[in-house]
């Protein structure tokens, strides 16, 4: 088929499609949470200046690479800055950035820009200087609301910091908020999780991604979880959590639209909806991940190399025109509105190609096929062993 790098620079649509979307990864954090494996070192070791240098030149380097290319670069219509934390900047960096960004590629009419933010005391001044500068949605770190499993997962706020970070947020008059929760963690009840839901339910928090505790190499829990699995909830516990959150979170509208993600109506992230469509994204800063023009990207996991040389990346894959079918099928599945082939074809120009992958699944009732709408869904089935849907298109 069309393996070959220039077959799939050709057809590749996530070369035709426009770049509208940049995400800044801020690699700093007070403290490493004990579950976490994102790229971060200490904001006490660090120049912030060498860190604005760093995103300048990297997006030089991108802006020179996608002018070469003849790619489009439109006003952004997502702007995402994570971390890390990007409360630990100082408030005059986080504005400098925006204004970089602003200024070099533009903000489209309809942007959401979000930022995220640890509730720790501190950065408070970052937050609202980020708002200043146009940020329109804020992603919280709330994980949980019993103080004693955020101790326990190494984070560093309370339940009552979070509640004052929300209100402060708040009297900014932004309504687009969005909460992280966890699930799976050592020691969490059911009951504790139901609790942490109900809360933010209550606080009428329009958007919440719920995630299970994965254990990441090299990260604290690893080491000391991996092979005690039996300190954590049950995988049976473990589903229990997802299916009564997905029950609780309909019982009070929200919509389910991703495997991890549910909102209010109007509140879904734009952003990583967009990479879920595998449209094209970029991404500045240590560890940061792009895509366009077919080739994916991955910068290195080192602030002192990457401040040296800021376009040199660690990995860099071409995707082909046939892994990219693949990654549409596959993530397709994630979002709740499923595998539609008449969106396939339009997107790719080709029927899709996945008959006896989807045939497969199909026979182990991990998928169904609606014939009044011509969509395949994940069935129930198919929600609790999603990873077996996924690998069937890898
Ligand atoms: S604050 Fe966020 S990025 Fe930093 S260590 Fe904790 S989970 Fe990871």
């Amino acid at each position: 088929m069309f393996n070959s790098f220039t077959e799939s620079k050709q057809n590749n649509p996530n070369i035709t499609d426009s770049i509208e979307s940049l995400y800044i990864h801020v690699p700093f954090c007070t403290k490493k949470c004990g579950y976490c494996d994102f790229y971060s070192i200490s904001p006490k070791v660090v120049d912030f200046s060498v860190f604005y240098k760093g995103l300048q030149t990297e997006l030089d380097a991108t802006l020179s690479d996608i002018k070469q290319n003849n790619l489009e670069l439109n006003k952004l219509k997502t702007l995402y800055i994570g971390g890390g934390t990007p409360s630990a900047l100082p408030h005059d960096v986080m504005t400098s950035i925006t204004n970089l960004i602003q200024r070099e590629i533009g903000f489209a009419q309809d942007l959401e820009f979000t930022v995220e933010i640890n509730p720790e005391p501190i950065g408070h001044d970052t937050v609202l200087a980020a708002i200043e500068a146009g940020a329109n949605r804020v992603s919280i770190g709330y994980q949980a609301k019993q103080d004693s499993l955020l101790q326990t997962i190494g984070r560093l706020h309370t339940f009552a910091d979070f509640l004052i970070a929300l209100n402060l947020i708040r009297t900014t008059g932004i309504k687009n908020i969005s909460c992280d929760l966890m699930f799976g963690l050592p020691d969490q009840t059911l009951n504790d999780v139901l609790e942490s839901a109900e809360q933010l339910i209550e606080l009428e928090i329009p958007h919440i991604s719920f995630y299970s505790l994965i254990l990441e190499k090299g990260t604290l829990f690893y080491k000391k979880y991996a092979r005690y699995p039996e300190l954590l909830p049950s995988d049976d516990l473990e589903r229990r959590m997802y299916r009564d959150l997905l029950e609780l979170f309909e019982r009070y509208q929200y919509q389910y639209y991703e495997l991890s993600s549910t909102a209010k109506s109007g509140f879904y992230s734009r952003h990583n909806y967009n990479y879920w469509s595998t449209k094209p994204y970029l991404g500045l800063g240590p560890s940061a991940h792009s895509y366009y023009n077919g080739i994916r990207r991955g910068n290195v996991r080192s602030f002192k190399e990457w401040s040296d040389n800021p376009f040199i990346s660690a990995e860099l894959e071409p995707v082909s025109f046939f892994q990219s079918m693949q990654e549409y099928a596959m993530l397709a599945f994630r979002l709740a509105e499923g595998f539609s082939p008449d969106k396939f074809r339009k997107r790719f120009g080709i029927e899709q190609p996945f008959d006896a992958e989807l045939e497969r699944l199909l026979n182990k009732d991990l998928i169904s096929y609606n014939s009044n709408t011509e969509i395949y869904h994940l069935t129930e089935k198919g929600l609790d062993f999603a990873n077996q849907v996924f690998i069937e298109f890898v």
